[in-house]
């Protein structure tokens, strides 16, 4: 960390990589399969699979292997015993876990404009080993080493003010980039932190566990390379 630069705290899921689209498509799959096996209708079976992961969420946190019990738990709602049928299901489930979400678009640009200018720091929720997994299989590793990069179970304000007394950091010299307003901005803020919002945006899927209000104000963008006019 060069004491001279300012540094940006990133948040990975839905701002660098777009997790919530291989959470859509592995949700789209497993409804349209349990509709093909029942007669509930695919947006009755969506509304029944937000409320239990909404449950689960509370409950298992962001744990990505919960999405298989979720899904699971949809089964036995909709009657879908066979064993074929299940595995069928747990195997659609079990890529939450297995694949890798895409570089947002201007992820990679970004990156570069900003890695000589800034020290870069990621402060990412989830598991470990699956976040890093996630980090070196698009590349961002350039970017971010693993001293560089904290994975926590869920941010909130003790974790950015620990966050910053473990890396020696002052608010003022730090920004937030990050598309929760719950996790990210409101947390930030209030400990002093100026944060730009990454305004995450999917064609089909609204990430409803998240959302917040907040009383802070603060510059939002629809495309990463905007970032750059900001800073
Ligand atoms: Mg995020």
């Amino acid at each position: 960390m060069k004491k001279n630069k300012k540094t940006i705290i990133f948040d990975l899921d839905d701002t660098l990589i777009d997790t919530s689209h291989l959470y859509w498509s592995v949700k789209y799959d497993i409804l349209n399969f349990i509709h093909s096996k029942s007669n509930v209708s695919y947006k009755e079976l969506d509304i029944m699979f937000e409320e239990i992961e909404h449950k689960n969420t509370i409950k298992f946190g962001y744990d990505p292997s919960r999405y298989k019990i979720s899904a699971n738990e949809l089964c036995s709602k909709c009657d879908i015993k066979d064993i074929k049928d299940i595995n069928y299901i747990n195997k659609i489930a079990d890529r939450i876990i297995l694949d890798d979400p895409k570089l947002i678009e201007g992820a990679e640009e970004l990156l570069s404009y900003l890695y000589s200018k800034y020290n870069l720091v990621l402060l990412t929720s989830g598991i470990q080993k699956l976040q890093f997994r996630k980090i070196k299989n698009n590349g961002l590793n350039r970017y971010f080493g693993e001293k560089n990069t904290k994975v926590v179970e869920k941010k909130d304000l003790k974790i950015f003010i620990d966050f910053l007394k473990e890396l020696s950091l002052l608010p003022e010299n730090c920004f937030v980039i990050g598309d929760s307003i719950k996790s990210d901005i409101n947390p930030a803020m209030e400990c002093g932190i100026k944060a730009i919002h990454y305004n995450y945006k999917h064609e089909y899927y609204e990430w409803e566990q998240d959302k917040a209000e907040t009383q802070y104000s603060f510059n939002s963008v629809d495309k990463l390379l905007d970032i750059k006019e900001i800073l």
